[in-house]
């Protein structure tokens, strides 16, 4: 199944940091759509394994824990749960970071997340943001941006984001380039729906862009699609 027709999917995948979730938020904001960050869903997943104390995989697949979304009554923010707890927070520190590429390979992890994140696109406009979203998610979806960055300047923004979030682990800038160059490969050669380019999508790099053109860039796009 793909795209419902009566609503518009904005897919918007691409590398680690490289400013996806900042824009798609804003052109979420803007258009009245949903935002939809995807990677919380799998960190939320790598969370729960961190936290049975990493049980034997094939265990832990046969019982994958319940993950679902909500939203912030006056915000509209994005609410991460398992278990229907609020995991939001716990799930940005490094050590879910530094599993979470392994546990998103998983086949079973990702049938389940992405038959998840389907099924919010069938009745809402969604911007979704991810790895696989114009790929594997939604092949057909109406607007597809890969969107790549300058790996230091990816590497600022994490540490930034990081900072604002209070997360109390902070790592250096080396370690999150490490971190982002690992990560990024491991995403881009796994079998499984790895990080690429969806053939139909347009590439933006926001190396020296700003959020502000960043998010006009997609709206534009978008308004042409629907006007
Ligand atoms: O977006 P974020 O950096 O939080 O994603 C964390 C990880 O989740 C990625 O490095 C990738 O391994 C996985 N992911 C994925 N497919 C998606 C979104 C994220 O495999 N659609």
């Amino acid at each position: 199944m793909t795209s419902n027709k009566h609503s518009i999917i904005i897919a918007i995948d691409g590398p680690a940091g490289s400013g996806k979730s900042t824009t798609a938020r804003l052109v979420a904001q803007r258009l009245g759509f949903i935002y939809v960050d995807t990677g919380a869903m799998y960190r939320a997943v790598t969370l729960a394994w961190l936290r049975e104390e990493k049980p034997e995989i094939d265990i832990f697949l046969n019982n994958l824990p319940d993950i679902s979304l909500s939203r912030d009554s006056e915000t509209q923010e994005q609410k991460t749960l398992l278990d229907g707890v609020d995991v939001s927070n716990a799930i940005r520190t490094s050590e879910v970071t530094e599993q979470v590429s392994y546990i998103s390979s998983l086949k079973k992890v990702r049938e389940k997340m992405v038959s998840l994140q389907r099924n919010i696109g069938i009745d809402h406009n969604v911007v979704m943001d991810g790895r696989d979203i114009g790929t594997a998610v939604f092949p057909n979806a109406d607007v597809k941006i890969f969107m790549i960055a300058d790996l230091k300047k990816r590497a600022s923004r994490r540490l930034e984001e990081i900072q604002s979030k209070g997360i109390h682990q902070v790592p250096s800038l080396d370690e999150l380039i490490q971190q982002m160059k690992d990560r990024d490969a491991f995403d881009s050669s796994r079998e499984i729906d790895p990080l690429k380019m969806a053939d139909d999508a347009l590439l933006l790099d926001t190396s020296n862009l700003s959020i502000e053109d960043q998010a006009t860039f997609i709206i534009d796009k978008v308004k042409s699609i629907i006007l």
